[in-house]
């Protein structure tokens, strides 16, 4: 640290990314990226955009913005289109908490949440999931504060229904729900319908996952024009050109072909389901996963061990050194033979320590 650094952040304690190491003989299993490179018309809108990069972007995102809102059946004004969702997120936290607003979230979740809080001096309030890491949404209703709920929650995996989540809005009516919704394509029950309904909810969504571009960071947020106004408010203070025009492209062909994307994820899912079925056989427990990811623990080695055996085999996964959760190790499904790589380096793993 500086001795220039503001004594504001001197005890700041910054999010740790799952690492980023891209070689080619190294299986990556630890960040959630999607297996599969973004279509060919990617290349092409993106070629296009790179010959107008001495110009600025549009504010709007226009034709982007539009596909959103036919995907997504609500109006172009209902969309704040951000910088990955990490930035829809953050704007979120700087715009609706503060000292009177405290926020809560789970215990267990997405690392980020609380580094936002901390950042802005925002109060924060974490609530045990249950013991089988499900959370309940009894514990939220009418909670002094505003929520914020990953949903499917990662690193569980487990997604919560939608009317549930609906009853946490309901008995908040004066103060913001914010559902992070960064794997909804795998399995969960979105509530973007619900955004219509109730002016105190923000859903927020990436790029990054299910479509394939997590290097392009793009992500978005859906909610009252209201809300979306003050989003705004808070882009223009900080950063109008959030998007560049690359990445602008790269999500409006991304949504061209969104056909092929639900797919992908389709495919993904079934590669989870066989690989919870193969795992399961080997003696894990693995939460039930709405994700790209299974989360997944083996009474037979602890979750660090594991992680550092695979590694050595050149397969990355993640392990977090948290209470609760050390056993675990949270999985990436890739494609099939990836999997299949990681199926046999375990059996052999496993084997070895029983001899
Ligand atoms: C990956 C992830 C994000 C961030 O997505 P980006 O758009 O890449 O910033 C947000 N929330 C959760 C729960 C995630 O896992």
């Amino acid at each position: 640290m500086s001795r220039f650094f503001s004594t504001r952040h001197s005890r700041l304690d910054a999010y740790t990314p799952g690492e980023q190491i891209n070689s080619s003989w190294l299986i990556k299993l630890n960040t959630n990226e999607s297996p599969f490179p973004p279509t060919a018309r990617t290349n092409e809108y993106v070629a296009r955009a790179a010959d107008k990069a001495n110009l600025y972007p549009e504010l709007s995102s226009g034709r982007l913005r539009e596909l959103l809102s036919e995907i997504y059946d609500v109006e172009p004004d209902n969309i704040f289109i951000s910088n990955s969702s990490d930035e829809a997120l953050d704007c979120s936290f700087l715009a609706f908490f503060d000292e009177n607003n405290p926020v809560s979230f789970p215990d267990i979740t997405y690392g980020f949440y609380p580094v936002f809080a901390e950042l802005y001096g925002i109060p924060y309030n974490t609530v045990p999931l249950r013991d089988d890491f499900t959370i309940d949404y009894r514990d939220y209703l009418s909670i002094p504060g505003s929520v914020v709920i990953a949903n499917p929650n990662a690193p569980t995996g487990i997604a919560m229904k939608r009317d549930e989540i609906e009853q946490i809005i309901r008995s908040n009516p004066d103060r913001i729900v914010l559902i992070d919704e960064a794997y909804i394509d795998f399995g969960g029950e979105s509530c973007v319908p619900l955004t219509k309904k109730y002016d105190n909810l923000i859903v927020t969504q990436t790029f990054s996952k299910s479509r394939s571009l997590a290097g392009a960071r793009l992500g978005f947020a859906i909610a009252s024009k209201e809300i979306i106004l003050d989003l705004e408010t808070i882009r223009y203070s900080t950063n109008p050109y959030n998007v560049n025009r690359l990445s602008v492209a790269a999500g409006t062909a991304a949504l061209e072909d969104n056909e092929i994307y639900m797919q992908r994820c389709r495919q993904i899912i079934a590669t989870r389901e066989r690989i919870t079925h193969e795992l399961c056989a080997m003696g894990f427990e693995i939460l039930p996963s709405s994700c790209n990811f299974v989360f997944a623990r083996n009474a037979a080695m602890g979750g660090k061990e594991l992680y550092l055996e695979l590694r050595r085999r050149n397969i990355l996964v993640r392990h977090f050194d948290q209470p609760r959760i050390s056993d675990f190790l949270r999985i990436t499904i890739g494609t099939d033979s990836q999997m299949d790589t990681l199926i046999a380096a375990v059996k052999e793993i496993l084997t070895e320590a029983k001899q």
